[in-house]
């Protein structure tokens, strides 16, 4: 079982670093999976795509 390996990124949503996880994905990525939600708010960033975060505040349903 692999650790969760938890990045800190700026979050839009805490204001702050916070920690972010990658979900579990649904999409196929596999490890290069995007996805980033933070650990604080649940909200989703998507890496390496546009910067800013999706306009709607997003949560998935992922519990940490
Ligand atoms: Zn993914
Ligand atoms: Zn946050």
């Amino acid at each position: 079982m692999l650790e969760d390996v938890l990045e800190e990124l700026d979050c839009p949503w805490c204001s702050g670093p916070r920690p972010f996880e990658v979900p579990p994905c649904a999409d196929g990525h596999g490890e290069a999976c995007p996805e980033r939600v933070c650990t604080a708010c649940s909200g989703a960033l998507l890496l390496g795509a546009d910067p800013a975060p999706s306009a709607r505040r997003q949560h998935l349903a992922v519990v940490a």
